[in-house]
């Protein structure tokens, strides 16, 4: 009991949560002391969690509501359903469960909306909750070590998972002229060994994923696979006719020969503009750590928006504005938001906002930004 009580203090303490930025400032070229003592913290609560356990405490914590105050826990446990307990990491698979389970599981994100997803670190709470779980899903890549980490312990060889970069075909994290990455300079392009995980922006990827997550859903709980397979069949179609969408905007733009976006931030989108066939430059590439702008970043920016007459400058949601609108000021350009879909504010998950929502607002944000 008293293990738990100071494991309850300790995820509600900021000081156990840094962000990853902060623990990163000032030390650019620190960010392997950060993942070791990253590690080395997820082993001890991994441990400490599991000697709760074995005392049975858990019990008694799980009645004092440690697993199941999450404001975007949905409790689907009327009526006819599988009693299945899914907890995804992010928002795009938790949406796709939404869509193909429907009311039939109880569902959990563990990344709270408004929350910024490469300062993610995991609460205590959220590891009883993967524990639990007759299903996780996460996305895997470097921003997810955490979860290999975990799941790597003997404690949760019963965890069923399944992981996004699994589902689809890997691109490579690459590396375009101007970027700022691990505190240089990037001059040509170049591509590293690193998996971009952000698989789930291009809409066909979407699909592919789906499909996957249907087929888990369904051998888990076989009673429910017809309404799966039919609710998948319904979400395809939107995800079909957002493809579409896409691509007719980015066709009849490649048509007037613009192809090109400036993200003052960093390129989580790869797959997207690999889909469509869009070019960019960027501050810094997709999940990068590295998030202070540089004064030669800058200039290359504002170079490139005023040579190429680039009407808008990108950003992604949830993270700093201070490069887009510094390069808009400089250039006279308008700064709008391409959703990566990573998570949403509180007020667009209570509107309901989903993927496909999201998604849609990007083809509006495409048509601004390319066809002017
Ligand atoms: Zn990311």
């Amino acid at each position: 009991m008293i293990v738990m009580k100071d494991l309850a203090a300790y995820t509600l303490s900021d000081e156990v949560r840094p962000s990853r930025r902060d623990m990163n400032y000032g030390m650019p070229f620190g960010y392997g002391k950060r993942k070791y003592r990253h590690r080395c913290f997820l082993l001890v609560l991994l441990a400490a969690i599991s000697a709760c356990m074995l005392s049975g405490c858990l019990a008694a914590g799980s009645s004092n509501g440690l697993t199941s105050d999450s404001q975007v826990t949905d409790s689907r446990n009327n009526g006819d359903n599988s009693g299945l307990r899914i907890v995804t990491s992010i928002f795009p698979q938790y949406d796709f469960v939404r869509q193909i389970a429907g009311e039939r599981v109880s569902l959990q994100m563990l990344l709270k909306p408004g929350e910024e997803t490469h300062s993610y670190e995991p609460t205590p709470r959220d590891i009883i909750a993967i524990q639990n779980a007759d299903l996780f899903i996460y996305v895997g890549g470097e921003n997810d070590e955490w979860v290999e980490d975990i799941l790597d312990a003997p404690e949760m060889e019963q965890v069923k998972r399944l992981r996004l970069t699994d589902c689809v075909e890997n691109l490579k994290e690459e590396h375009v002229e101007g970027m700022r990455h691990k505190g240089q300079i990037c001059m040509d392009t170049e591509e590293e060994e690193e998996t971009d995980e952000h698989v789930w922006t291009s809409p066909k990827n979407a699909m592919q994923i789906s499909i996957q997550i249907k087929e888990a859903l369904s051998a888990l709980d076989p009673a429910g696979k017809e309404e799966y397979e039919a609710n998948l069949s319904a979400y395809l179609e939107q995800l079909s006719a957002l493809d579409g969408q896409f691509r007719e905007i980015t066709q009849k733009a490649a048509g007037q020969d613009r192809h090109l976006l400036l993200f003052g931030d960093r390129f989580p989108f790869r797959y997207l503009a690999r889909e469509y066939g869009l070019d960019y430059y960027a501050a810094f590439p997709g999940c990068a750590s590295d998030t202070e702008p540089s004064a030669a970043v800058m200039a290359f920016l504002i170079r490139k928006m005023r040579e190429e007459k680039i009407p808008v400058v990108l950003k992604m949601e949830l993270s700093s504005d201070q490069i887009a609108h510094a390069v808009a000021e400089a250039s006279g350009a308008e700064v709008r938001v391409l959703y990566s879909c990573h998570n949403l504010t509180v007020q667009q998950f209570e509107a309901g906002e989903t993927y496909v929502s999201m998604m849609q607002e990007n083809v509006e944000t495409l048509k601004a930004a390319l066809m002017y």
